[in-house]
């Protein structure tokens, strides 16, 4: 294989002239693109940098940001995106963790950025703003275009994603070109990407989402993205007539099925809507279907690992199966195991394992974190849950290739010594009248070591009486897993994949 960039560029300069990034207010070809990316990757080569320096960027996105992203790689340095929600305690984390040489931040945080590059060292700080102009691009300005790909090795790093880390402090996590590349090239293949498709890019690009999964099929490609910047309803119906594909995270669906106006007319074209970082609720699912007449593709993956599994694409022989995430990607092998390492029966809930070209190397400068998440025989713990097959809460049977999610390992409740999937108990309280969705943790319990705390939201204008709720709970569940606190709130605090923070919850209704 080769630098990443090459592979992607071999594809879309086929077609230069073809638009790449369409915003609302201009639009890029392959060939402006490429120029940009060119400029930029000089301009990184004349700072004179190691190999393997760390290009760390916090700003907006902008089609300069993803050609900064893009230029980092080509030029064979490892970027390193960061939340743009970050303040700066977080950014002096990473920037302490990473020692980047690089820093681009946006315009407005400049005045914080810069003495705090300069106490952890990072060499050189720029920047970049919401409109796309900045210190950067003052400084590629006499840089020239035309530039040769580093010659980069397939393990050479191209990236470290900082995972979001709800516990303990964020780790890097390492992806190599090869690891990159081989994920976009199965995705592409999985997912029937074409060059005259158009992709609603509504996703942050600081999250292996929007970055690779997003971006990198829409580049292997050699399609047209709709940059926008952020999720904007509004924007979303006036583009959705003319795009093929979308991706977003739950919350985006949601979003979209409360407008009367998203409906089969308005995306006759769209051929692929996706689904995944956080779970896909089966109401959201269900009403998606039945308005839009096709069904939501929902897929499983991680920072570590990209994406693993998917609901099929094709759906002339199989179908796609609310509350799973579908089967592993061709080349990827998962595994569901138990405590001990044995086999997973279909229907049994286990530990998620993983391996293949796509999983990444380790997490950067912790050496004994990564070898206790890999298994002897080199298999990834997603620290997942999961389960192959079994009934949907509405007792459909699931093939037993299909995946489940049950939650996270480190979320499982353990009351009275028996485990609690907290997943299965939030099924069925959203399956309940009157609820729109929930939440189950575990708190600290003097008898029990922990205690199943259900935190519910109802559907609005409905009254939940958390009484009846309980006793409703006690008919259909075995004492254990019954909630011995329901909380109401107004709704579940969700990061910005749309993922529910529970340490938050524990926080907030731990006493
Ligand atoms: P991140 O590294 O931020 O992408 O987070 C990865 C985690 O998100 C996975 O380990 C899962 O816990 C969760 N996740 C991703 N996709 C899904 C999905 N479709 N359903 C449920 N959880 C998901």
């Amino acid at each position: 294989m080769a630098n990443l960039y090459t592979v992607l560029s071999d594809r879309f300069l086929v077609n230069p002239s073809r638009i790449a990034l369409k915003t609302p207010d201009n639009t890029w070809t392959y060939q402006q693109l490429h120029n940009l990316v060119g400029q930029m990757a000089n301009w990184l080569d004349t700072l004179a940098l190691a190999p393997g320096a760390r290009v760390a960027v916090q700003v907006e996105k902008t089609p300069q940001a993803l050609a900064l992203y893009l230029a980092t790689v080509r030029a064979g340095f490892v970027y390193l995106p960061l939340n743009t929600a970050y303040r700066e305690s977080e950014i002096a984390y990473f920037l302490d963790n990473a020692k980047p040489a690089v820093f681009v931040c946006d315009t407005n945080h400049f005045v914080w950025a810069q003495p705090l590059s300069m106490q952890s060292g990072v060499a050189h700080t720029a920047t970049l703003d919401a409109s796309g102009q900045g210190s950067l691009m003052t400084a590629i300005d006499t840089c020239e275009s035309d530039y040769s790909d580093a010659n980069s090795r397939d393990d050479d790093l191209a990236a470290i994603l900082y995972t979001s880390g709800t516990t303990g402090r964020s780790k890097g996590a390492m992806l190599t070109h090869s690891n990159l590349i081989s994920n976009a090239q199965t995705l592409n293949d999985y997912w029937g990407w074409q060059s005259d498709d158009v992709l609603l890019h509504m996703l942050p690009i600081f999250h292996i989402h929007g970055l690779f999964v997003a971006c990198h099929g829409a580049l292997y490609a050699g399609a047209q993205m709709v940059w926008l910047p952020k999720l904007d309803v509004n924007a979303a119906l006036k583009y959705l007539p003319s795009c093929t594909i979308m991706m977003g995270v739950p919350t985006y669906y949601v979003r979209l099925l409360a407008e009367t106006a998203f409906d089969r007319e308005l995306t006759q074209k769209m051929r692929l809507f996706v689904s995944g970082s956080a779970p896909l609720l089966i109401d959201t699912f269900q009403a998606f279907e039945q308005r839009m007449g096709q069904a939501i593709l929902e897929r499983y993956g991680m920072s570590e690992t990209g994406m693993l599994t998917s609901n099929p694409y094709q759906t002339e022989s199989e179908q796609r199966i609310g509350s799973t995430v579908g089967k592993p990607l061709p080349g990827v092998d998962v595994r569901v195991v138990d405590d001990n390492q044995n086999t997973c029966v279909a229907d049994q809930v286990g530990h998620i394992q993983v391996k293949g070209p796509n999983v990444f190397v380790g997490y950067w400068e912790m050496p004994e974190k990564t070898r206790e998440e890999f298994t002897a025989d080199g298999w990834f713990k997603t620290g997942d849950l999961g389960r192959w097959g079994g009934k949907t809460a509405q007792g459909q049977s699931i093939p037993a290739n299909y995946l489940s999610i049950v939650g996270r390992s480190k979320d499982l409740i353990i009351s009275g010594g028996f485990n609690v999937y907290p997943k299965e108990i939030e099924t069925i309280i959203d399956d309940m009248t009157g609820v729109l969705e929930s939440a189950v943790i575990g708190l600290p319990h003097a008898d029990f070591g922990e205690a199943v705390v259900a935190v519910v939201v109802a559907q609005p204008d409905v009254a939940i009486d958390t009484e009846q709720l309980q006793q409703q709970l006690k008919r259909t569940l075995a004492n254990y897993k019954v909630p011995k606190e329901i909380h109401l709130v107004q709704a579940l605090p969700r990061n910005a994949m749309g993922k529910v923070q529970k340490n938050l919850l524990r926080e907030q209704f731990s006493r």
